[in-house]
């Protein structure tokens, strides 16, 4: 199975090591073509700012856009979520993500204090807490009904699901445990 990684800006390459580890076949994906043939798709962390500027211009954009609607299994992690989402508060006002899963998030959303921390999380179907790291994460302020909410930190939610879209604001592939890779690439390819 072939998963692409978003490699235009960010935190590309921790997750084609974790992909390889759970036995895919990662792919970056730096234009319109490599797109072509991926079965499942990862938008890592970065600056989701640059991250839409550089799809847009690569004419990566659209065709992202339209795959996920047809059913491309993704998988976001933070600024990767925040290119996800319905809706950015606190974003650029030429900002506008792509509204592949109900959510609307802040963007640094934790505040200064906050902007970077860790914490133990309580995944559902995780046997133990998952280790997470969050770097001026997006926060959730609003999930729609159908999204069900994996794992969440005081109240807010943190790693969500919408079909066969998975975002977190937190930072999977930097810690050493390869359970939300995995996870993610069994509902990707799950029969539906
Ligand atoms: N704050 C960044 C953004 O708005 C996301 C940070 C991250 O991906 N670690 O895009």
């Amino acid at each position: 199975m072939k998963v692409g990684v978003l490699a235009l800006q960010g935190a590309f390459d921790r997750h084609a090591q974790e992909l390889s580890l759970a036995g895919a076949a990662p792919l970056e994906i730096r234009g319109p073509k490599h797109l072509e043939d991926v079965d499942a798709l990862i938008i890592p962390g970065g600056e989701s700012t640059t991250i839409l500027k550089l799809a847009e211009s690569l004419g990566v954009r659209d065709l992202l856009s339209d795959q996920i609607r047809d059913g491309l299994p993704v998988l976001g992690t933070c600024a990767g979520m925040i290119v996800l989402s319905k809706a950015i508060i606190d974003g650029r006002d030429d900002q506008n993500p792509l509204g592949s899963i109900d959510i609307d998030v802040r963007r640094n959303g934790y505040g200064r204090q906050l902007a970077s921390f860790e914490a133990d999380l309580q995944i559902a179907g995780f046997e133990t807490p998952f280790r997470g790291v969050f770097i001026r994460a997006p926060l959730v302020e609003r999930a729609g009904k159908d999204v069900e909410v994996l794992a969440s930190v005081e109240g807010n939610p943190v790693f969500c699901r919408q079909e066969k879209i998975m975002t977190t604001s937190f930072h999977p592939e930097l810690v050493s445990d390869g359970r939300i890779h995995e996870l993610f690439l069994e509902l990707a390819f799950a029969s539906s």
